[in-house]
């Protein structure tokens, strides 16, 4: 296999040992973004030793946000993370867990293919595993792959014994390995304490795999000293022993580990001859995030999974880019819907913009709908995002066009004005893996539309995760009394926009446009809409502009 120049392509396994949470995802994806500024065709795979086919069926509270690629994949959340480093689109490929794997090994057996052999483990577990590690090679010159899951869990033995065998055929220019670490600091002791590592090192030892590179992450510098004793004792060279401190954001870690000289280590490990990383933008990014020039705003985003962030990753972060594009700080509080039912008017007050993002089920749904009525009674800037959009089109209904019972068949299937509804495609289905509208989907956006002027383009492909749908039997009376169906599926059967025209800003799409948000290219509704939030803690009323563009949206045209 080999990267479009001809080179053979080499890779890099990123294992994590100790405690997991450390940022496996985030070192992987900076890599990756450090490889890529010398120059490098890189993608980045995640590994996840979990049975589930795909994460797509577990709750948000157990997983975090399920991340959709344009294929339709439902993958773990730091794939979020690699897109948005290395800003390039990603694939089902680039996620496998134990379960699809099993899956595809039981399906060839139940073919035939395997001749009469006992299917074991080692080895067609492992060589199924290598087989998709592989598949990434063709115009890449590295695949970084991050194997979830910490050293030490059974489950993730097959990977490990996997990626121990694919050095071993590819050889030790080809393939290296890089171990994240934890060296606490113990208070009572005064001391970092390298015990934890020097224990996981030996335990990925055990199994066959010698760590090429340590990322020791840390609250307090590693003075050279204890670097030295972390590499005598896991056999790693000093200079490959690499400190990664806790920093102010995640956009700094590429810049951390490339002043620790970790991408040299790598391409040196690898061979690779490349030119020095050019880092400019991504510094200025980084500044702009921690020390924007124009001031800060806030946003509330209201939903039912906000005491965990991580199930809403991606809004988080098109929200900083939001802040990114307008040279703002983004303070982000996550309210609970569940505290808004009956009371939306205070919590509401302190706020610049409301966000009101994806969901699946009835909890909460009361609060949200208070809330996008505040928003849109008051002027607050408001942007509704999957079930953020249904959440506005219920309410519309309900309180301006005259409909006390409208709601959303999958919460009230009894309900005489479904104004969101299942669509037929979907009506037969039974299963729940894998079986919404999934991935990208063109929108065609209407001309006089301020969505039109945000994206400053008549079509858009955006990303989608959901089963139901604007109603469209709904769609004159919503026109009617004011709420523009903004964007529209090409043939018009689908609702992917909206928009009320006498607000200053008052969107909702269908998809999901905080997939595509990079920090080197915020989305360009996180940025209209933060931008928005500036005018509105500037003091400024409904913009002239915003209400021209309104006007032109006026009710029934
Ligand atoms: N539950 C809604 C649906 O399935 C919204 C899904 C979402 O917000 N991603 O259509």
């Amino acid at each position: 296999m080999a990267d479009p120049d001809g080179r053979a392509t080499k890779y890099v396994f990123v294992t994590g040992g100790v405690v997991s949470a450390l940022g496996k995802g985030i070192s992987a994806a900076s890599l990756g973004r450090l490889l890529k500024q010398r120059g490098l065709h890189v993608t980045l795979q995640k590994l996840d030793p979990y049975i589930n086919v795909d994460p797509g069926t577990m709750s948000p509270f157990q997983h975090g946000e399920v991340y959709v690629t344009d294929d339709g994949a439902e993958t773990d959340l730091d794939l979020g993370h690699y897109e948005r480093f290395i800003d390039e689109s990603l694939s089902q490929a680039n996620n496998i867990t134990t379960g699809r794997i099993y899956q595809d090994v039981i399906a060839k057996e139940r073919r035939g293919d395997y001749l009469g052999a006992t299917v074991q483990v080692i080895p067609h577990i492992t060589d199924e595993i290598k087989r998709r590690i592989r598949l990434l090679a063709p115009g890449h010159d590295v695949v970084i792959t991050e194997i979830g899951g910490t050293v030490g869990d059974i489950e993730s033995l097959p990977f490990l014994e996997a990626i121990r065998q694919f050095r071993q055929e590819m050889g030790r220019a080809n393939v290296i390995f890089i171990h994240l670490t934890l060296i606490p600091y113990i208070a009572a002791a005064g001391e970092l304490k390298t015990k934890p590592t020097q224990h996981s090192v030996r335990e990925l030892m055990e199994i066959g795999i010698q760590p090429d590179i340590l990322i020791c992450r840390t609250e307090h510098p590693l003075d050279e000293n204890l670097k030295r004793k972390i590499a005598l004792f896991t056999n790693v060279p000093r200079e490959a022993v690499i400190e990664a401190r806790d920093v102010e954001t995640i956009y700094e870690v590429p810049l951390e580990l490339h002043r620790q000289r970790l991408d040299d280590v790598v391409l040196e490990l690898l061979e690779i001859d490349a030119p020095p990383a050019d880092l400019i933008d991504w510094t200025d990014i980084v500044t702009r995030v921690k020390a924007p020039t124009s001031g800060r705003v806030r946003i509330a985003v209201v939903g039912k999974y906000t005491d965990l962030v991580d199930s809403y990753k991606s809004v988080q972060e098109a929200l900083i880019h939001g802040g990114i594009a307008n040279d703002v700080a983004v303070e982000i509080d996550w309210l609970s819907s569940e505290d808004f039912a009956g009371s939306a008017r205070e919590p509401l007050q302190p706020y610049d913009g409301l966000l009101i993002p994806g969901g699946f089920g009835e909890r909460g749904i009361e609060g949200m709908l208070e809330a996008v009525r505040w928003a849109r009674e008051n002027d607050l800037p408001f942007f509704g995002i999957c079930l953020g959009l249904q959440c506005a089109v219920i309410e519309f209904a309900r309180n301006v066009c005259g409909l006390p019972e409208a709601h959303s068949y999958e919460f009230a299937p009894d309900s005489p004005d479904p104004v969101i509804c299942m669509m037929d495609s979907q009506q037969n289905i039974t299963t729940k893996g894998g079986t919404m509208r999934l991935g990208r989907y063109p929108c065609r956006l209407r001309e006089d539309s301020r969505s039109r002027q945000i994206y400053d383009v008549a079509e858009v492909s955006e990303r989608h995760r959901h089963r139901y749908e604007v109603n469209n039997a709904y769609r004159e009376i919503l026109e009617e009394h004011g709420l523009a169906m903004s964007g529209l599926s090409p043939g018009e059967l689908l609702v992917e926009m909206i928009e009320f025209y006498d607000h200053p800003w008052f969107v909702g799409c269908q998809f999901h446009p905080e997939l595509k948000s990079r920090p080197t290219r915020p989305h360009p509704l996180f940025a209209s809409f933060i931008g928005a939030a500036v005018e509105r803690a500037s003091g400024d009323t409904v913009s002239d502009e915003a209400k021209e563009t309104g006007a032109a949206l006026g009710a029934g045209d």
